[in-house]
């Protein structure tokens, strides 16, 4: 027997079924990743059709039987501005695809349905630039993910630091294959590494290891900046290399 469930939201995508119909993938914090139909959806003045928009965020009343049916919605946050500038919609939609792309039906995906929430609010207010939000999401995700980056102890060595006379930083470079930062002595022996700043080096420890709450509180100059989104690319090409439809809008 089905029963009606009342779940938090976020609509990851949405997509045609038949005449009427959509299929919507949505984020949910009790049932995580869900994917469920709305009857009519496409009929004139159904209630279901602005729900059924990417990152419509809300409470979805939904009958869970065979498949899950929504049946009553309230939109608490639809990102109205998102939809306003080509730049955010983009990256917006990028983000919703990677929450997709990391996430699997039936798994608790609290985590990663609050950092799309929380970075969706950020992309939206503006008070951070977007170029620092993507990379931030970015290394956040893979985190959460299960594809943490090494960034408090050499990568290969396993050291974090080395007792000489000067105060020389000691974790200088950065190697994706090997999974995190490397020390300037590991680093001679690989290819493929390159030096990063020591800010760039604390940015990474910040956005590890703060909550996501704290997330888009800083500014970073444009070398950090520069230096952040080549590390965030080549890791995700080194352990992911899945081509994200939304971002090769952003990316021509
Ligand atoms: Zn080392």
């Amino acid at each position: 027997m089905g029963q009606l469930i009342k779940l938090t939201g976020i609509v990851l995508s949405a997509s045609n079924v038949g005449e009427y119909d959509k299929r919507v993938v949505i984020l949910t914090k009790e049932r995580g990743k869900i994917t469920a139909f709305a009857r009519g959806a496409r009929k004139m003045g159904s209630p279901f059709l602005a729900a059924c928009q990417s990152f419509a965020y809300g409470f979805f009343t939904i009958f869970s039987g065979k498949n899950y049916n929504i049946n009553a919605v309230e939109i608490e946050q639809y990102f109205p501005e998102l939809k306003e500038d080509m730049n955010k919609l983009y990256r917006a939609l990028y983000f919703c695809e990677m929450a997709d792309y990391y996430t699997v039906e039936g798994n608790d995906e609290l985590a990663i349905m609050q950092l799309l929430y929380v970075t969706l609010v950020a992309l939206q207010k503006g008070v951070v630039g977007d170029e620092l939000i993507q990379v931030v999401y970015e290394i956040k995700m893979l985190a959460y993910f299960g594809l943490m980056m090494e960034t408090s102890r050499c990568a290969v060595c396993s050291r974090d630091r080395v007792e000489t006379a000067d105060a020389a930083p000691f974790l200088t470079h950065f190697c994706s294959a090997r999974g995190g930062v490397v020390c300037k002595s590991c680093a001679k022996q690989l290819p493929n590494t390159y030096t990063i700043l020591e800010s760039t080096l604390y940015t990474l420890q910040y956005i590890l290891s703060q909550p996501v709450t704290k997330l888009y509180h800083f500014k970073v100059t444009s070398e950090v900046l520069k230096e952040l989104k080549r590390v965030s690319k080549d890791y995700q090409k080194t352990h992911v290399n899945h081509a994200f439809k939304a971002l090769s809008f952003l990316e021509f």
